[in-house]
């Protein structure tokens, strides 16, 4: 059976440069709710039209659309592909929700690895945060400059682009949320036995290790 992981962390921790790696080194597919939402409002659709004010505020997009679009992108893939859940769930209802999915496809969870960050370097990650226009390669004004400036390594290209929501003040409600309504997601997972931590705030090829160390024990 697949291996399917959730990535759990505030915004700017890190789980989307990670995510990106398990899908380059380990054949994982990362399932994002937030690239599903973006996506939604750059296709200008009903869903994206209702969720664009709500990213833009910082606050959490509803349970059933989040779900509703995290399911059919869970279909689109088969049993046998492995899953990263990156951005969901982020409430006690998407915990839910997520069991009743993967259960009903015969799924398990077999890991929630959560980075572990300081709050104040969240800031400068998510304000310093830029990604490949083309590729969706993700980068940052200090910890990550591509190679050969203003160009992307993996595919070349010269556009890029930075996220409405990636400015100061928004930071701040995010990060709210987050400590109001996903952090508190964690006993669940906790009783169960299946919570790694990792330290968020190592280098990115430590944090890589850390877990790739707990998805293939030595
Ligand atoms: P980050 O990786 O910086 O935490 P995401 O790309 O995951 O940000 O999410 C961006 C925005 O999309 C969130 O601030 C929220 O408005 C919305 N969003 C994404 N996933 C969810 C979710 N599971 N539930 C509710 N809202 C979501
Ligand atoms: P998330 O998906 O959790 O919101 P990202 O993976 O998009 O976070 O990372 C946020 C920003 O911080 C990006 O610009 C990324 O390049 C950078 N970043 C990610 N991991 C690290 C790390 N371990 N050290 C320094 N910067 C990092
Ligand atoms: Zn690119």
């Amino acid at each position: 059976m697949a291996l399917d992981i959730i990535l759990l962390g505030p915004p700017g921790a890190g789980k989307g440069t990670q995510a990106t790696r398990l899908e380059s080194d380990h054949g994982m597919v990362q399932l994002s709710t937030g690239d599903m939402l973006r996506a939604a409002v750059k296709a200008g659709t009903p869903i994206g039209v209702q969720a664009q004010a709500v990213m833009d505020a910082g606050e959490l997009v509803s349970d059933d659309i989040v779900s509703g679009l995290l399911g059919e992108k869970l279909d689109a893939r088969g049993p046998d592909v492995p899953v990263i859940f990156d951005g969901y769930p982020r409430t006690a209802t998407q915990a839910q929700v997520l069991d009743t999915l993967l259960s009903d496809r015969g799924r398990t969870l077999d890991h929630v690895i959560e980075l572990e960050v300081d709050e104040d370097a969240l800031v400068d990650r998510i304000t310093g945060r830029f990604t490949c226009g083309s590729c969706g390669e993700g980068y940052h004004d200090r910890y990550k400059l591509p190679a050969v400036d203003g160009v992307c390594d993996k595919c070349g290209s010269k556009e890029f682009k930075r996220r409405p929501d990636d400015n100061a003040e928004t930071v701040r409600t995010r990060m709210a949320e987050y400590r109001a309504k996903t952090a508190p997601i964690l006993p669940i997972y906790d009783a169960r036995g299946i919570v790694s931590r990792v330290d968020g705030m190592a280098d990115m090829n430590a944090v890589s290790q850390a877990i790739e160390a707990i998805l293939h024990p030595a």
